[in-house]
């Protein structure tokens, strides 16, 4: 199950899983013929991925939370990679800049505004770094680059093949997904093989809503819970990438096949591909942080989502965690910061049971 030997475990291969990259470039050239091709070329990328040293991440203090008004808002950096797969690219756009009239340029600037906000306002943590370190993203990545990534560094996207995707820098739910795998990193990391890959991975989708939620307003009936809604040309048949409310119903089309992420843990996938599954079985943390939030109702990241992002910064989670470990670990967090009994320590129990990770009686 592990095979990180191909991929760094703390690197994410980005939003769009290779199995389903796979499928595409599998398509019938007579139909889709561009994105059977962009999708071959995606496959064969593989660029480098950077980390800060463990020393200086070490070193990091863990800070509590503060007031989100006494916490600086980071500057923001987009590039240009002019198609090439050359990083970073010509900076194209600071901080305080006007727009250069480049919609992908526009959006990602603003999708990385609307994820610092989030991350600064509901949790009091400033950039990736929680030390308001620069963000910074690159779009134009190639040429018609089917993905969009975290390297460590920055936010990468390519526009697509336009066939079967538009392009990401369109959908703040990608973006912050990506970020929310630099923010896991910095944090320690979760291996990304296995079961703790794919908590890491339901992390980045979880983060990904909560942004999403957190810039409409949106309570927990009023969310689409829905990751990449806006990726899919209307030739797709799919509402998005994936669905935390209901794993396994985003897609079921011709070319990409069918969601294949179960909800509950007697669905587990067994596979030695996608990292063991990474992208498959974070479908069941998925749901269990549905369950707890929709049983909590009202704004998902001011209780839910508190406890899921306390639990990752207090650092108490092993490199190679499992769903039980991470399960009993949100449970200690909501018992420690609402109480024990409380509704929220019920919520998050009763998610985890909802979904078969921990039993009812020894949980
Ligand atoms: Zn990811």
């Amino acid at each position: 199950m592990t095979d990180d030997h191909e991929i760094p475990p703390a690197a994410s291969p980005g939003i769009v899983p290779p199995y389903l990259l796979a499928r595409i470039a599998a398509a019938p050239e007579e139909t889709w013929r561009a994105a059977a091709q962009a999708a071959r070329v995606t496959l064969l990328v593989r660029p480098d991925h950077h980390r800060a040293p463990p020393a200086a991440r070490r070193m990091r203090r863990v800070t509590a939370p503060v007031a989100s008004a006494r916490v600086p808002a980071p500057r923001r950096e987009v590039a240009d990679a002019q198609h090439r797969e050359v990083l970073p690219g010509v900076i194209v756009r600071r901080e305080d800049d006007p727009p250069t009239g480049d919609p992908a340029v526009a959006d990602a600037f603003d999708g990385l505004g609307a994820t610092s906000t989030f991350f600064r306002e509901a949790f009091g943590r400033s950039g990736i770094d929680a030390e308001g370190g620069a963000l910074r993203a690159t779009v134009h990545y190639g040429r018609a680059y089917d993905n969009a990534f975290w390297n460590g560094e920055r936010m990468v996207f390519g526009d697509g093949d336009g066939e079967v995707f538009r392009g990401f820098t369109g959908s703040l739910t990608v973006i912050a997904h990506e970020l929310a795998h630099g923010v896991t990193e910095d944090e320690g990391g979760l291996r990304y093989s296995g079961q703790s890959g794919a908590l890491n991975e339901s992390l980045s989708d979880v983060f990904g809503v909560l942004a999403e939620q957190h810039a409409r307003g949106q309570t927990t009936e009023q969310a689409t819970w829905l990751v990449g809604a806006e990726i899919f040309t209307d030739q797709v048949q799919g509402r998005a990438l994936r669905s935390l409310a209901h794993p396994g119903t985003a897609y079921d089309d011709d070319v990409l096949g069918r969601d294949p992420q179960p909800a509950h843990m007697r669905d587990y996938v067994v596979t030695p591909d996608d990292n063991g599954g990474v992208h498959i079985n974070s479908g069941i943390p998925n749901k269990a942080f549905h369950l707890a939030a929709t049983a909590l109702a009202g704004y998902a990241w001011e209780r839910a989502g508190r406890i899921w992002y306390d639990t990752l910064v207090s650092r108490v989670l092993p490199d190679t965690c499992d769903f039980p470990t991470f399960a009993r670990a949100t449970t200690a967090t909501a018992a420690a910061v609402y109480g024990s009994p409380s509704n929220e320590l019920d919520a998050v129990r009763s998610a985890w049971t909802g979904v078969g990770v921990i039993d009812e009686h020894t949980g």
